[in-house]
């Protein structure tokens, strides 16, 4: 309706000349006009859905679970647990509520807290940035390489204080970071690592999987992740010590394993409730089944539409970090360059232009380091308790922590969901033909 409204005042326009219908050829090509201005749609398929349920596969194991009355944590969380260490790589798992509950309690059993700083890159989902704070800990950003859009380990070095304790990389969008000089660096300061693998499910670096590249990983499985279970996460590590301790904490803080207080004399250390249920450990069971082969074919079709892509003019596709034999592709990045398309097409029309093709897409984050969270953190009870009023003046810790490849990144980054590319080799290639055509158009759409 709205489109329609649109062609007919276009229509009183001087762009009325090229509203015409294509020919049968050209929407089979892609070519003919851009579906904003009437053509036809470059892709008129269904995509994929997600999540995805699939009954006969994924429903036995959940409904016994449900039928036996036993929804707490038992076996299924420990078998979960289990096939998600070994599914990674990992020694130890432990399954918890959520992604944002595994960053914080990673951060908190390794002793992360009140006067420590935390490094991090400011182009992620804002639940890295408030696992630090939830700590007591401030967040130190450190920009980004706007190739890969992830922390940039050339900068890491001068944000590093006698107070700094850990660098806490993300794999954002699915991209593993520049995981073996962010470790060595970490090696030279005696810096803890934790992996924000929220979005990196399976990604590798040297065939290693990302959330096992640092001290602890972390994951998350909510219901628009690569492996949704509506909620969910997890942390994984190589240290049992650590690992009893993060067992412990989620669960009240009850001795566990070798690392709390004498068993029998109660509870031993601080702790919360962050377990896992029985039914979401099922669902998760059955969707890890389907894991490996989604994401080999994400990453498959994503080079594919990056090779094609590539070749488009203002269009710039994501480069790997060193290093990367695998990447989850949570979404699918490139760079719109305003100013090849038309001399000024905006990235908002263009966004327009795509979703009109039939291709779902999105301009991703705003800066992490400038929304009024962290102010407010500040002015706390807990923070003016823990820090001097110095500490926490506000304008000076946001003009410590400008990030302006990432500002730029946050102005001309366009996503495609992760669901797009478990569509077959056709798909990606109408995916191409759409963009091809909005930069062939792009004067008269920077016009409409
Ligand atoms: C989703 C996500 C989280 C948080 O996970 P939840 O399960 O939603 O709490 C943390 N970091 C990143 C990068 C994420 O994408």
């Amino acid at each position: 309706m709205v489109r329609r409204t649109f062609i007919k005042t276009a229509g009183l326009s001087a762009g009325a000349f090229w509203v015409r219908r294509p020919t049968h050829a050209a929407q089979s090509s892609g070519a003919g006009l851009p579906a904003l201005l009437g053509g036809e749609k470059a892709y008129r398929g269904k995509w994929p859905t997600w999540p995805r349920w699939i009954p006969e596969h994924d429903e036995p194991g959940f409904l016994k679970c449900l039928r036996s009355g036993v929804w707490s944590r038992a076996a299924t969380v420990t078998e979960f647990e289990k096939r998600w260490a070994e599914a990674v790589g990992a020694k130890r798992c432990l399954a918890v509520v959520n992604g944002t509950n595994a960053l914080i309690t990673a951060l908190a059993q390794l002793g992360i807290g009140a006067g420590d700083e935390v490094i991090l890159p400011p182009y992620t989902f804002i639940a890295t940035a408030q696992a630090i704070l939830m700590n007591g800990a401030i967040p130190v950003f450190c920009d980004i390489d706007p190739a890969t859009y992830q922390i940039d380990p050339r900068r890491i070095e001068s944000k590093i204080t006698s107070r700094t304790r850990a660098i806490l990389p993300v794999h954002i969008l699915g991209l593993p970071a520049d995981m073996a000089a962010i470790t060595a660096l970490a090696k030279k300061h005696g810096l803890y690592v934790v992996e924000d693998a929220c979005q990196a499910w399976l990604a590798e670096v040297n065939g290693k999987k990302c959330g096992t590249l640092g001290n602890a990983g972390c994951y998350s499985f909510q219901n628009s992740k690569n492996l949704a279970i509506g909620e969910g996460g997890a942390i994984v590590s190589d240290d049992d010590a650590f690992m009893d301790r993060c067992h412990a904490y989620h669960n009240y803080g009850n001795a566990y394993g070798t690392a709390v207080g004498v068993v029998g004399a109660g509870t031993a250390m601080l702790g919360t409730k962050l377990r896992y249920t029985e039914y979401q450990a099922a669902m998760g069971l059955a969707q890890l089944k389907r894991l490996p082969a989604e994401t080999a074919l994400r990453h498959e079709n994503a080079e594919y539409l990056k090779a094609r892509l590539s070749k488009i003019p203002g269009i710039i596709p994501y480069r790997f970090s060193p290093g990367v034999t695998r990447a989850a592709f949570h979404l699918f990045p490139f760079r719109f360059d305003s100013e090849a398309f038309g001399g000024g097409l905006t990235r908002s029309t263009f966004l327009k232009a795509l979703a009109a093709e039939g291709v779902p897409c999105s301009s991703g984050y705003t800066p992490l380091n400038k929304m009024p969270y962290v102010k407010h953190a500040f002015e706390t009870k807990n923070f003016r308790r823990m820090y001097t009023a110095e500490e926490l003046d506000y304008d000076a810790w946001l003009a410590r922590n400008q990030c302006p490849e990432n500002d730029r990144i946050c102005q001309t980054l366009v996503w495609l969901p992760q669901h797009v590319l478990l569509a077959d080799r056709a798909a990606m290639d109408r995916i191409a033909d759409a963009v091809a055509k909005l930069h062939a158009h792009a004067d008269k759409l920077a016009k409409a």
